[in-house]
C-alpha cells in the first residue's frame, strides 16, 4: 500500500497544480488536504512525521484533477467561507464572491442604524450567503429570502440551520418579488446580488465560471441589466418609506444603474470593489 508523509504530498500537489497553471495553487492544495486529513492548513506544513495512506491519497489526487480541469475549489470541497460565516456549496449555486461582502458590509452598517425590529428581502439568495450573514451580524433582523429554484432554496435553508439562524429567515420559492405579495411596504431594505452578466460576455468568462457555475445565477439578457431593471422597478412597492435598495452590479453598469434608480430613489451611491471598479449601487426611497 502506498503511503506519503503529509507535508511531502502537500508539496507534490502544489507543484502539480502550478505546472497546470491553476491559480493560487497553495490555497487549493492546502484546502484539499486539510479537508481530507482534518488537519489545519498551517499544521499540514509541519506534518513531517504524519503518514497519509492510499485511499486518502486517491481522494486527494481526484480532487486535484478536478481543480486542474477548472472546477471551483468550493464545489470540490463542498464548502466555503463568506464574511464571518461558513456555507455548504455545490453546483446548484454561485460560489459566493469576496465582492459580495462589500454589499453585505454596507447593508449591515445601514441596518445597524435602524432601531428596533427590521425586515429585509434578499432576492436571488443562492447559497443564502447574504441573508445568513445579515441575520448573523444584525440583531432584531428578519430576512425573507427568495430564489427561483426550489432545490436552491433547500440548500440555502440547510445553510441557515448550519449557522444556527434558521429561525430568523423565511425562504420562499418564486420569481423575484412574486413570493412577497403579503409584504408590500414592509421592508426596511431590499438586498440583491442578481445575475448581471450579458449573454454576449459568456465566452470572455474564466472557465471556472463559464463551465461550472449555474447559468441562471449569471446571465441577465443581452446587456446584463434585465433583472436589475425589474428589481429597481418593483422594489419600491415592497419597501417602507425611507427604506433602501442595495444591489451588486457589473463593473460597467454603475452609470446606468444610477440612472435607472434616479426616478424613484434618492441619495444614490456607487461603491467600488477591491480593484476600484463600480460594484454596488444603493439608494433610499
Ligand atoms: N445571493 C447569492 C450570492 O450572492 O452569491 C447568489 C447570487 S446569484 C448571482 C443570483 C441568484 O438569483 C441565483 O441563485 C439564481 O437562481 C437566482 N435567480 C435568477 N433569476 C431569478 C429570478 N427571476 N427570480 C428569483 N431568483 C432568481
Ligand atoms: N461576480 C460574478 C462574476 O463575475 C457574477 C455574479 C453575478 O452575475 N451576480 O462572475
Amino acid at each position: 500500500m502506498a503511503a506519503y508523509i503529509i507535508s511531502d504530498l502537500l508539496r507534490k500537489i502544489i507543484a502539480t497544480l502550478k505546472e497546470n497553471d491553476v491559480s493560487e495553487p497553495e490555497v487549493s492544495a492546502e484546502r484539499i488536504l486539510s479537508h481530507i486529513t482534518g488537519l489545519s492548513r498551517a499544521d499540514l506544513y509541519s506534518a513531517t512525521d504524519k503518514i497519509i495512506l492510499d485511499p486518502e491519497i486517491h481522494r486527494a489526487k481526484a480532487m486535484m484533477e478536478r481543480r486542474i480541469s477548472g472546477e471551483p475549489l468550493a464545489y470540490i470541497i463542498g464548502e466555503c467561507a463568506f464574511y464571518n460565516i461558513k456555507l455548504r456549496i455545490d453546483n446548484r449555486v454561485l460560489v459566493p464572491r469576496p465582492e459580495t461582502e462589500i454589499l453585505v458590509d454596507e447593508a449591515i452598517k445601514r441596518l445597524k442604524d435602524i432601531r428596533g425590529k427590521k425586515k429585509v428581502a434578499d432576492i436571488g439568495t443562492g447559497s443564502g450567503n447574504i441573508a445568513i450573514s445579515l441575520v448573523f451580524n444584525v440583531s432584531d433582523l428578519r430576512v425573507i429570502a427568495t430564489d427561483i429554484n426550489r432545490s436552491i432554496i433547500e440548500l440555502a435553508e440547510s445553510n441557515a440551520i448550519l449557522n444556527g439562524v434558521s429561525g430568523k429567515i423565511n425562504f420562499l420559492v418564486g420569481e423575484l418579488f412574486e413570493p412577497l405579495v403579503d409584504y408590500r411596504n414592509k421592508f426596511d431594505a431590499v438586498i440583491s446580488n442578481p445575475p448581471y452578466i450579458g449573454i454576449d460576455e459568456k465566452d470572455n468568462l474564466p472557465i471556472e465560471v463559464r463551465k461550472y457555475e449555474p447559468t441562471e445565477a449569471l446571465f441577465a439578457g443581452d446587456d446584463g441589466l434585465s433583472i436589475i431593471r425589474k428589481i429597481i422597478e418593483q422594489a419600491p412597492e415592497y419597501l417602507k418609506q425611507g427604506g433602501f435598495l442595495a444591489m451588486e452590479i457589473g463593473y460597467k453598469q454603475g452609470a446606468e444603474a444610477k440612472e435607472l434608480m434616479s426616478s424613484r430613489f434618492g441619495g444614490i451611491k456607487i461603491i467600488k470593489d477591491y480593484v476600484g471598479r463600480d460594484r454596488v449601487v444603493i439608494g433610499s426611497l
